[in-house]
C-alpha cells in the first residue's frame, strides 16, 4: 500500500540476523520528537504507545537529553564497588514521593525489580516458614525464570518449568480467591494494581485494598508490581495511590528512565532490610546515566504538573473513544493515559495494521485489545486527531 524501500530493507536485515522471538516488528522508527515518531522511510507517526509506557516524556525531550548527556559527559558508570550522587537522589526522591519509610534497591530492567522482590520474599519466608507465593492469572511479571514464575500466562511459561518457586496462580480481581489461597504458609502475593499485559484491567473497586488486608491478616507480603503503571501513568505518581493501600514491596521501571533502562524494588519498613549485606546486586543497576534520566522524569512529571494533565487528556481520550458508535467498538478501560480499547471481535492485529496507515502507533495487546501508553506529554490536539481518526481505522480494521 505504500512504498517502503528503507524499511524493507532494514526488516529483512534485521530478520537474517535476529532470534526469531519477536518475529519482525512492523515499524523501522528511526527518530522521534515529543509524541511523534517517524520510520526510516520519514513516515510520520503519532506514538500512542510510547515503547511500551516507557517514553513517559516522549522522545527526545530536552529536560531528558540536558541531563542523559551532562551525566554520560561526567561520569557514565561506577558498579555497585563505589556510590555516586544521581542514584542517592534519585532513591531520596522516590522515597519522598512515596512518603512512608522505606529503602531502594535500583535495576536495569522490570523483571530485574520482580527479581529482587522475589528473592526478598523467599528469604521472608524461609525465616519464618512460609514456602509458597501467591499470583493472579494472566498477571505478567518478566520473562526471567524468577519473574516467570510469578507470571500467569501459561503459553509464555509453560514450556520454560519447572520453576525456582512454588507459585499458587487466583483469578485477579476475585478477593474471595485470595483471600483461599493466601495462608498462614503463603510469604508473599504479588499483584499489578491493574494487569496490563493482560489486556490494561482494572480490578474491581476495594481488590487491592482486600489484598491488604488478606496479606495483614496472615503476614504474607503484598508486593505490587508497579512497573507499567506507576511514574505518572494512571494520573497518580503510583497506582496503588488511587486506593490508599501501601505495599510491603513495590516494583518498578518501564516510564521511571523515561527510555533509559533502569527499574526499583522498593521495601516498605520491615521489608526494606530484609536483604543483608551481600544478599543481591547488579553492576549496572543505578548506574548514572539511568538514575539522572530517572530524576529527569520526575523532575519535569512535577515541574509541568503531568499528573494534572494525564488526568484530564487522559479523561478527553476515554471519553472520546468511548462516544464512538461502531461495530467494532465495544469499549475502553484503564486509568489515565493508559487504556484498551475493546473490540467486538478477535481483530486487533487489523486495528493495529490500520491505525499504522493513517499514522498512528497503537498496540495489539489481547486478540480483542488495542493498548494506548502514550507519552504523558501528548496534547490535547493530538488526542482530538486520534480520535478523530479511529472511527476510519475501524471501519478498514473491520472490512481487512
Ligand atoms: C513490562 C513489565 C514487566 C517486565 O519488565 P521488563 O523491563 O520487560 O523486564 C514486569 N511487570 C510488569 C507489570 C510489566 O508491565
Amino acid at each position: 500500500m505504500y512504498e517502503r524501500p528503507a524499511s524493507d530493507a532494514l526488516s529483512k536485515r534485521f530478520e537474517a540476523a535476529f532470534m526469531p522471538n519477536y518475529g519482525v516488528p512492523p515499524v523501522a522508527l528511526a527518530r522521534g520528537e515529543g509524541s511523534k515518531a517517524w520510520d526510516v522511510d520519514g513516515r510520520e507517526y503519532l506514538d500512542l504507545i510510547g515503547g511500551i509506557a516507557v517514553s513517559s516524556l516522549g522522545h527526545a525531550h530536552p529536560a531528558l537529553v540536558a541531563a542523559v548527556s551532562a551525566q554520560v559527559a561526567t561520569l557514565a558508570h561506577t558498579s555497585n564497588l563505589f556510590l555516586h550522587e544521581p542514584e542517592v537522589l534519585l532513591a531520596e526522591r522516590l522515597l519522598g514521593l512515596l512518603g512512608a519509610p522505606a529503602r531502594v534497591f535500583l535495576t536495569n530492567s522490570g523483571t530485574e525489580a520482580n527479581e529482587a522482590a522475589l528473592k526478598l520474599a523467599i528469604k521472608y519466608g524461609k525465616s519464618t516458614g512460609r514456602g509458597y507465593f501467591v499470583a493472579a492469572e494472566n498477571a505478567f511479571h518478566g520473562r526471567t525464570l524468577g519473574a516467570l514464575s510469578l507470571t500467569g500466562k501459561p503459553s509464555i511459561r509453560d514450556q520454560f518449568g519447572p520453576f525456582p518457586a512454588d507459585v499458587r496462580f487466583v483469578p485477579y480481581g476475585d478477593a474471595d480467591a485470595l483471600k483461599n489461597a493466601v495462608t498462614a504458609e503463603c510469604a508473599a502475593v504479588f499483584l499489578e494494581p491493574t494487569q496490563g499485559e493482560a489486556g490494561v484491567v482494572p480490578p474491581p473497586d476495594g481488590y487491592f485494598r482486600a489484598a491488604r488486608e488478606i496479606c495483614d491478616a496472615t503476614g504474607a507480603l503484598l508486593v505490587a508490581d508497579e512497573i507499567q503503571s506507576a511514574i505518572g501513568r494512571t494520573g497518580h505518581w503510583f497506582a496503588h495511590q488511587h486506593d490508599g493501600v501501601l505495599p510491603d514491596v513495590l516494583t518498578l521501571a518501564k516510564g521511571l528512565g523515561g527510555g533509559m533502562p533502569i527499574g526499583a524494588c522498593v521495601g516498605f519498613g520491615p521489608a526494606g532490610t530484609i536483604f543483608a549485606k551481600g544478599d543481591h546486586g547488579s553492576t549496572f543497576g543505578g548506574n548514572p546515566v539511568s538514575a539522572a534520566a530517572a530524576l529527569a522524569v520526575l523532575d519535569t512529571i512535577d515541574r509541568d504538573g503531568l499528573l494534572d494533565h494525564v488526568r484530564t487528556v487522559g479523561a478527553q481520550l476515554a471519553e472520546g473513544i468511548a462516544a464512538i458508535d461502531h461495530p467494532l467498538l465495544k469499549g475502553v478501560r484503564g486509568r489515565g493515559l493508559w487504556l484498551a480499547i475493546v473490540l467486538t471481535a478477535d481483530r486487533s492485529a487489523q486495528v493495529q495494521a490500520a491505525a499504522q496507515h493513517a499514522g498512528f502507533l497503537v498496540n495489539a495487546l489481547q486478540p480483542d485489545a488495542v493498548r494506548l501508553a502514550p507519552p504523558l506529554v501528548i496534547t490535547s490536539e493530538q488526542i482530538a486527531a486520534f480520535v478523530a481518526a479511529l472511527p476510519a481505522i475501524l471501519d478498514e480494521a473491520a472490512d481487512d
